[in-house]
């Protein structure tokens, strides 16, 4: 079946640009003109994925999806014409899953719908529990319990959001804006450089020697990996 998505826009013209490209690349689409009307066919017809533009005539994008997230967890996607790191961790904050600066090419726009659907999808299709590098690490995602040679970790939820994120596809490179986005409920004190301070809060407590890290590995200039292979 194909995914739904709900395109909540006020500008007629952009609106129908919006929705053609997103039927042409295989999309149901609903369309919303103000914020309230998003609200309620968020509730009403549960689309996979909320496509949000941050500029409303009624609430503000940002409120919306505040909202939306009170009662749903569906994928936004936040359309801004403002490109500031300060709008960017606002929108993140407000529960957005990523955003796209006005002026954005279609083209760009249908793979970030893609990007954003597949993410969810394999979330969906992960095991709850899940051993990599022999048992070394252990993550059990219905618990949110990370066991590391056997013993359990604390971590505290972005730690482990990260650590989850980079368990998806073990030996893929994350960036660091990607791990922001794939945290959800991150504490927001800064932008990407606050990764590195949880990453490093993070090796203290799984690895062997914090200093030369053998699980979550450094990719220079890249991101971050899970440098053990996923058991079984
Ligand atoms: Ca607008």
């Amino acid at each position: 079946m194909a995914a739904t998505v709900l395109v909540v826009e006020d500008e007629a013209k952009l609106r129908d640009v919006l929705r053609s490209y997103l039927e042409r690349a295989g999309y149901a689409v609903l369309t919303a003109g103000s914020g309230a009307e998003a609200l309620d066919l968020t509730t009403t017809a549960a689309p996979d994925l909320v496509l949000l533009d941050l500029r409303l005539p009624d609430i503000p994008g940002e409120a919306v999806a505040q909202e939306i997230r009170q009662v749903s967890d569906v994928a936004i996607l936040m359309l801004t014409a403002k490109a500031g790191e300060d709008d960017r961790i606002r929108g993140f904050e407000a529960g957005a899953d990523d955003y796209l600066t006005k002026p954005f090419s279609p083209r760009e726009l249908v793979l970030r719908v893609q990007a954003i659907l597949r993410r969810g999808q394999a979330a969906a299709d992960r095991k709850v529990r899940e051993s990599f590098g022999g048992g070394e690490l252990v993550i059990d995602s219905e618990r949110r319990e990370a066991f590391v040679r056997g013993a359990p970790v604390e971590l505290t939820p972005t730690e482990w959001g990260v650590l989850n994120a980079l368990a998806t596809t073990p030996g893929r490179v994350y960036s660091r804006a990607e791990l922001i986005n794939r945290v959800r409920g991150y504490e927001f004190e800064g932008y990407e450089r606050t990764v590195d301070s949880h990453v490093k809060n993070l090796r203290r407590k799984v690895e062997r020697d914090p200093h030369h890290p053998a699980i979550v590995a450094t990719v220079l200039g890249g991101g971050y990996r899970l440098n053990l292979r996923r058991d079984g």
